[in-house]
């Protein structure tokens, strides 16, 4: 098996993955699907683009106006085309000047697409769902591991308010857990989301301060740890939002949220860039095939 790359492109941020990169997400995926099994989880594939109005609704343009991916398309006529492709050939005018905002824009977290499936339902009991999307965020730096392109695999949990923050608690345990078999050093750590401008004043401390959201971190190769996946409790925010009720009341959500290729990183990080040569006790864990040397 040759060395596990992640391959730069000549845009920073996003990176080709290798076959031997790739073993090792399927092999991560798989470990994750299993713990989530006896939960009863729905599985579901979700697109890489979701709704600009639903985001729009969600707050996460209010939030995170910097990381939002949106996308433009052309929608003139030919004759406004012409006109274009002249004014570019003449004096060297942008192509797209009369690009218009479409109605959806890049996904940014892959939970936004599993919500919308029970709004408007009571729940009898609760549920548990899954998926994995090609995310995007047009992040400002480019360290390892800061992508623009990514892949987030998520498991929510839509229930009571009783159960959720149970649940969130034991997938962040189950996470620490997974991560120290995979030989990974991983810090724990309660931490908030990237809000922008005044979300940032008015968003962030409620959250730190209720705990909502962990991150289990983990160093990359860079020296600094940067998060590999976090285990999240939102309330009410989204059962308000899509309407989902139990127990006669607003149904409280979680999510836990693992970047598989920031996993890979720190593994690489951890084991060296070949898997056939990372402990068998790693490989064991991952089913992974090939022999140490
Ligand atoms: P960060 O603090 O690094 O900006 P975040 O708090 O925004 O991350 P979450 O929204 O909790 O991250 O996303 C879940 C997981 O997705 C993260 O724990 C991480 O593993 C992964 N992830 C988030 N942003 C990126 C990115 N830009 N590149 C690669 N993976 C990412
Ligand atoms: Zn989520």
């Amino acid at each position: 098996m040759p060395a596990a790359s992640l391959i730069p492109t000549e845009v920073s941020g996003v990176g080709v993955l290798n076959s031997a990169f790739e073993a090792v997400v399927d092999a991560l995926r798989s470990s994750l699907l299993g713990f989530a099994e006896p939960e009863d989880t729905q599985a579901f594939h979700v697109p890489p683009v979701i709704s600009r109005a639903l985001l729009e609704r969600l707050g996460y343009v209010d939030a995170f106006p910097n990381l939002l991916g949106t996308l433009h398309t052309f929608v003139g006529d030919n004759r406004r085309w012409r006109a274009i492709q002249a004014a570019r050939l003449a004096d060297g005018a942008p192509w797209h000047s009369e690009q218009t905002i479409s109605d959806v824009v890049a996904l940014p977290a892959t939970c936004y697409h599993l919500y919308p499936l029970v709004a408007d339902q009571t729940l009898a009991q609760p549920v548990t769902m899954t998926a994995e999307a090609s995310c995007y965020r047009h992040e400002g730096s480019s360290e390892l591991g800061r992508l623009r392109s990514f892949r987030m695999r998520e498991i929510v949990r839509i229930g009571g308010p009783d159960g959720v923050p149970a649940w969130r608690d034991e997938w962040l345990a189950r996470a620490r857990t997974w991560f120290d078999g995979l030989g990974l050093k991983v810090s724990v750590e309660t931490a908030t989301d990237p809000f922008f401008g005044d979300a940032a004043r008015m968003m962030a401390p409620r959250q730190r301060q209720e705990e909502l959201k962990w991150e289990l971190r983990a160093d990359l190769g860079t020296g600094q740890a940067q998060a590999i996946a976090s285990a999240n409790y939102h309330k009410d925010h989204f059962g308000g939002l899509f309407d989902i009720r139990m127990d006669g009341g607003v149904a409280h959500t979680a999510c836990a949220a693992f970047g598989l290729e920031r996993i890979v990183l720190a593994l690489i990080a951890a084991h060296g860039e070949s898997p056939a040569r990372w402990p068998a006790s790693v490989r064991g864990s991952l089913a992974l095939g090939g022999t140490a040397k």
